[in-house]
């Protein structure tokens, strides 16, 4: 993924006429920090766990993006990660850089109380490289609102004063936004709202939705994709796939969520089919909705993808030979840099809140997410019409540009 996101950048940077040495000075990543994280364990061992954070570009702003716990998380996938945050918040137009951070750790073997040991940990390592004006954390894969909240309390007690803009993705309780847990399933819908307009304006087209992942972005996304009145016929988790089986195949979803939150897994409703992971990504489904991980539509798989239309809610879920061949079908891929930027927009509204003391309403808030991913839409709309290029060339050339030679 790191080699892609870079050679995507050179090409598309070289092709807008920058210097050689402008394209690669802004490839490098900032700053990286690598370092080792003493879990003590329950059982009286102690694990030396690996922890990252790359601080990729603050041309625009503070660094911005989230902080992942995953097994398979190596320094690669942090910096490539921290590009395409770079990209998004210019994509979004929001003044915030781009940066990333993990640690390299399955964090479901992990009981409570580790996890709060490595959270506050991880923050203790960063709390000097990091702050509101610095570099600004909020969460990704298997991080939530409660692992921010540690990590910010260390921050916090390691400086004496309290800074609750350091960390979005708070819990609202402990200074978080309203809206902030819906806002990258959200955000996508929105998107996919605005393509679905330009494609067919004179209709307000419904479409069938498979989703592989269902976690806080898959699930908001259905939520919200059955509210505009699709139909969600398939939705995954890491344990397997389900797919509805009534007249329109359609799923219950607060019926699979609650399934989920009890059971653990998707594939426990009552109510729906059991697939397996990959059956569903091959579903002649309208709109395919990634929202998981990484790569998992590669070479080996995307002849038999189905879908017309990709909204890319995973960071980099789809590969660039995949993206080539599947563009060359006529397939439209929504990017993950425009389609999922509704967490980091929410994120600066957060970030806007905590800095200056005052908390907007809920309305407020996806009001606001309503207009910058609108905005955001249209730029890369447009940009794409205008230059004939697909919308993942787009979104890049606006964000290099804007990057690379602010007005
Ligand atoms: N982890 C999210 C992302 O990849 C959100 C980042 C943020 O809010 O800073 O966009």
């Amino acid at each position: 993924m790191l080699e892609s996101a870079q050679n995507l950048i050179r090409t598309i940077g070289e092709r807008m006429g920058y210097e050689k040495s402008k394209i690669e000075q802004f490839i490098a990543p900032e700053m990286a920090f690598e370092f080792s994280i003493p879990l003590e364990k329950e059982d009286g061992t102690t694990e030396v766990l690996t922890g990252y954070r790359i601080q990729h570009n603050s041309s625009r702003g503070p660094y911005k993006g989230g902080i992942r716990f995953h097994q398979d998380t190596s320094r690669e996938e942090v910096q490539a990660l921290a590009i395409l945050m770079s990209i998004k918040t210019a994509v979004a137009n929001i003044p915030m850089g781009g940066g990333k951070g993990g640690v390299r750790v399955n964090p479901k073997k992990l009981t409570q109380s580790e996890l709060k040991q490595l959270s506050k940990r991880f923050a203790a390592k960063l709390a000097h490289v990091i702050g509101e004006d610095i570099d600004i954390p909020a969460p990704d894969v298997n991080t939530n609102a409660t692992i921010m909240q540690w990590m910010l309390e260390e921050y916090e007690k390691i400086h004496g004063k309290k800074e609750p803009a350091a960390f979005t993705g708070k819990s609202v309780s402990n200074g978080g936004s309203l809206g902030r847990t819906e806002a990258t399933g959200y955000g996508g819908v929105i998107a996919l709202q605005e393509l679905l307009h330009k494609l067919q304006p004179n209709k307000q087209s419904k479409v069938t939705v498979a989703i592989q992942g269902f976690g806080n972005v898959g699930y908001y996304f259905a939520k919200a994709a059955v509210c505009e009145g699709h139909t969600v016929v398939a939705v995954s988790d890491s344990k397997g796939a389900i797919t509805g089986n009534g007249s329109d195949n359609g799923l219950d979803i607060p019926l699979v969520h609650e399934c989920k939150k009890k059971q653990g897994s998707v594939c426990d409703s009552t109510k729906g089919k059991t697939i397996s992971n990959d059956d569903l990504l091959e579903l002649p489904v309208d709109v395919l909705v990634p929202a998981a991980l990484e790569n998992v539509i590669h070479e080996k798989n995307m002849e038999k993808i189905q879908a017309k239309i990709i909204v890319e809610m995973a960071n980099g879920p789809t590969t660039e030979a995949a993206r080539q061949y599947l563009i060359s079908k006529g397939v439209l891929i929504l990017p993950d840099v425009l389609a999922n930027a509704g967490g980091v927009i929410v994120s600066y509204l957060e970030w806007v809140q905590g800095k200056q003391g005052i908390w907007w309403t809920q309305a407020d808030v996806i009001n606001r997410l309503n207009e910058i991913m609108r905005a955001s839409f249209e730029d890369i709309w447009s940009h794409s019409k205008k230059q004939s290029v697909d919308l993942t060339t787009a979104a890049f050339e606006v964000a290099i540009q804007r990057l690379l030679s602010p007005k």
